[in-house]
């Protein structure tokens, strides 16, 4: 990811992005919540918080919140996600990526398109970003861009949980809503 001045970064995990997205993810039928952290203070501290909720006193505490903490997976790079997405899989597709952000790129496919491509099997990746989003790089080399959301006013710089549950709803939502 980068930070405000542009230069890339490791950013710190914020537990309530653990806890929400996490809700989010299980929800919807995500397989896995994957975070990508080369900080080993961070993963050690990921890892803790999802023993504790998993198999800890927590996991008696509130079980809804075990199942959902289960699905989160700490990886050092996107590399080793792709291996272990490889490795669980009844075929061996390599997963596509799928790069989210604010700003709105040439090329970039929409939710429809996007939620067709779901329904076909194919394994993705669909990746969000901490502190001032994801670097140039990984999103010039992903395999699709995701246009951004946006509402009826110019200001779409949405907490990347919010910005997780909006677009889990568009491509895998139920679509019998009133
Ligand atoms: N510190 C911030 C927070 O409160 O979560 C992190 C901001 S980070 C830039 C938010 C991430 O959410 C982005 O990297 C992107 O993945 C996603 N995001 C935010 N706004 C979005 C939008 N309008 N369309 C698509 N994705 C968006």
């Amino acid at each position: 990811v980068v930070n405000k001045n542009g230069a890339v970064i490791a950013s710190a995990v914020t537990n309530l992005d653990l806890h929400d997205i996490s809700r989010a993810a299980v929800t919807y039928g995500a397989k896995s919540l994957y975070v990508v952290t080369p900080l080993a203070d961070q993963k050690t501290l990921v890892e803790r918080l999802i023993t504790h909720w998993t198999q800890g006193a927590g996991a008696i505490y509130n079980p809804a919140r075990r199942k959902a903490l289960q699905l989160v997976r700490v990886r050092e790079d996107l590399e080793a996600v792709v291996e272990d997405i490889r490795r669980r899989s009844d075929r061996p597709l390599r997963p596509k990526t799928v790069v989210t952000s604010a700003k709105k790129r040439a090329r970039a496919i929409g939710y429809h398109a996007f939620r067709r491509m779901l329904a076909e099997g194919q394994p993705y990746i669909l990746m969000l970003g901490t502190a001032w989003g994801l670097a140039e790089e990984l999103i010039e080399v992903a395999d699709y861009t995701l246009a951004p959301i946006s509402g009826p006013s110019d200001y779409n710089h949405l907490s990347v949980r919010s910005a997780a549950s909006i677009i889990l709803d568009r491509v895998m939502g139920n679509r019998d809503i009133a």
